[in-house]
């Protein structure tokens, strides 16, 4: 039994997260004490519930302290059954975080299986739907297995009732070696909008096209949602290169300025175009999973985040494996997995 306290390193729903899909893959069971201690509200959220939850459903797993609000797990894990499987966060809690607690274990499953995830899909703090499927999504696709994501309905916190499918042919996780992102070939700024001013989402995009004045003018497009998807809106930068895709989201924000928003998010993507690594900041640590099941290879990232610092020592531990970052002389660094 493993024993990780919850409140160490990044001391997030990632390490519940991780710990449950690495559990199930390697058979190993963990107790986490002290979730979520250091936030303000801790303990586990409904979400971290229904990822907890959907990864007993998959897979017959024993779990014992699944509450809201609960600070000890304890999860023995069951043999993972690949099949079609709908689960529903309660709130706007986000789709793709249980994703990411159930996905790993069914890519490695002896069988195809087909996911419906209803609740947030565009929520703060989480990878939003186009994150997944142009970031996080090709590179698994890369490594092996098949999985493809749609959008069917988009959930906005706080409102929720989002919906994606997700389709997963499984494969052993192949190692890669992800070092460069090789040429750009284009990029994006999106702003989707749902029962707001549309002005707002204007003046969010007029921000982005002075802060990014290199783009061509047809990168900028705005879309509205039907109202009833709403009230809600995002900024999407994304920025193409042959190897790998980031995507940078703001988030709308009640009491936020849109020119803010965008602001922030145009220099996070003018940072990210200024570095040479391969992963950006989110990228990096969603990528731990996949890379360190699948037992070697290496990627280049822009400066380490505790997220990612935590979610190696979590694999680590699962796995008995060795993951390194090493600073590279141009400012990246290498994470190298062994
Ligand atoms: P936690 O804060 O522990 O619940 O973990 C949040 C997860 O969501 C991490 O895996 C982050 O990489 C991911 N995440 C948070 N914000 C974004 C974003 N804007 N784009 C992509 N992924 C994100």
């Amino acid at each position: 039994m493993i024993t990780i306290d919850g409140s160490e390193g990044e001391g997030g729903g990632q390490m519940v997260r991780n710990s449950c899909a690495l559990s199930l893959v390697t058979g190993e069971p963990f107790r986490i004490e002290n979730i979520r201690a250091k936030r303000t509200k801790p303990g586990l959220m409904r979400q971290h519930v229904t990822a907890v939850e959907a990864a007993c459903v998959i897979s017959g797993a024993e779990c014992t302290g699944l509450a809201v609000g609960g600070s000890e797990l304890t999860f023995r894990p069951g043999q993972v059954v690949p099949g079609e499987y709908h689960f529903a966060v309660g709130t706007a809690g986000s789709t793709g975080l249980v994703l990411q607690t159930v996905l790993m274990p069914l890519v490695l499953a002896n069988a195809p299986s087909r996911l419906v995830l209803e609740g947030g899909t565009h929520n703060m703090l989480a990878p939003p739907f186009d994150f997944i499927e142009r970031a996080f999504l090709p590179i698994i696709n890369r490594m092996g297995p098949q999985v493809s994501a749609r959008l069917v309905r988009h959930g906005f916190y706080p409102r929720g009732g989002g919906r994606i499918e997700v389709d997963i042919a499984p494969a052993p996780l192949l190692p890669l070696t992800c070092t460069t992102r090789g040429p750009r070939t284009g990029e994006a700024a999106q702003v989707v909008v749902s029962g707001l001013p549309f002005a707002i989402a204007e003046r969010m995009l007029a921000r982005v096209r002075r802060d990014l004045p290199d783009w061509p003018e047809s990168a900028f497009t705005l879309r509205q949602l039907p109202a009833d998807q709403g009230p809600g809106v995002i900024l999407m930068l994304e920025a193409q290169h042959s190897e790998v895709t980031e995507l940078v989201s703001g988030f709308g924000q009640l009491g936020v300025p849109g020119e803010r928003l965008a602001r922030t998010s145009a220099a996070r993507m003018n940072g990210y175009l200024e570095a040479s690594a391969f992963a950006g900041p989110y990228l990096a640590d969603q990528l731990i999973l996949p890379f360190a099941l699948a037992g070697g290879g290496a990627f280049s990232t822009v400066k380490p985040s505790q997220h990612l610092l935590t979610a190696i020592d979590i694999a680590q531990r699962f796995t008995g494996r060795r993951i390194t970052i090493e600073q590279a002389p141009g400012g990246e660094h290498q994470v190298t997995f062994s």
